[in-house]
Order: structure tokens, then C-alpha cells, then sequence
């Protein structure tokens, strides 16, 4: 097997059994994301503790394959990490996922990095970045407990 085959079978499993699916327990913020080129919706749910750890994180939404499969990955690596950690690594991610070859967040360790480079093969396909990325940046705006839908489009 190829690393481009095993990327997207790791996406397909991904997509077909989503880790963190629901809402939950207890979560203490949340955001809504659209990507209306796709169709994919995403409603995350975050937990963070008194010391800004992410005790949990869960998402509930439809759409294509790449798009759950993004957010569930997401949600599986985001656990346990701290808000500033988290935030480096979404910024990472997005940063990966529009040009940087590689990942270089030092909160990731390599099995970790080599799930999100999964998503590496969207890179030349500008349409489906929206999908892979609507999650993270629904994220973002969870942390910031904004009620705005967040959009790939304006
Ligand atoms: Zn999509």
C-alpha cells in the first residue's frame, strides 16, 4: 500500500465510523460552520476546564467524506491539549492544508501529524480545502463562543 492509499483509507474510516460524534457532556462553548460550495455543516461543542485543558470536544454535522473525516480527526487530536496548544496546532493545520509542506507544531507527535497529512491530498483541490479546513476554523470560532455561523463563502 502507497502513502496515498493508506491517506485515504484513513480518511474513508474516518468518515465512515466519526470519532466525537454528538454533543459533549457539559461543553461550555460552541460554534456553527457552513460550506455552502459543498453542502457541509458542522456544530462543535468544546469542553475546556478551569485551566483551559479541552476535557471535551465533540462535532455533529452532515456532509461529504473529507469534511467529517476532517472534523473527526480534529476532535480525536484536539483532546487533552490545552487552548494556546490547540490553537497552534489549528493554525498548523491551516497553514499545512494551503501551502507549508509539512506540519511543525512541536504539540503534535509524528502519529498524530501523519493522520492530519491525510488531508494533505486536498492541497490542489481548492474546493475541497473548504471542506477540510470548515471545521478548524469553526474551531477557532468556538473558543471564541461566537455565535456567528462561520462561513467558507461570504
Ligand atoms: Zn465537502
Amino acid at each position: 500500500m502507497n502513502l496515498k492509499e493508506l491517506y485515504q483509507e484513513i480518511i474513508l474510516e474516518h468518515g465512515q465510523n466519526p470519532r466525537n460524534l454528538g454533543k459533549t457532556d457539559g461543553f461550555n462553548k460552541d460554534a456553527k460552520g457552513h460550506n455552502p460550495l459543498c453542502g457541509d455543516n458542522v456544530h462543535v461543542f468544546l469542553k475546556l476546564n478551569g485551566q483551559k485543558i479541552v476535557e471535551g470536544i465533540s462535532f455533529e454535522g452532515s456532509g461529504c467524506a473529507i469534511s467529517m473525516a476532517s472534523a473527526s480527526i480534529m476532535t480525536d487530536l484536539i483532546k487533552g491539549k490545552n487552548e494556546d496548544e490547540a490553537k497552534e496546532i489549528i493554525e498548523d493545520f491551516l497553514g499545512m492544508i494551503k501551502k507549508n509542506p509539512q506540519l511543525r507544531s512541536e504539540n503534535l507527535g509524528d502519529d498524530e501529524k501523519t493522520k492530519l497529512m491525510c488531508l494533505s491530498g486536498v492541497k490542489q483541490y481548492p474546493m475541497r480545502v473548504k471542506c477540510a479546513t470548515l471545521s478548524w476554523h469553526t474551531l477557532i470560532s468556538a473558543f471564541e463562543n461566537k455565535k456567528e455561523l462561520v462561513k467558507t463563502e461570504n
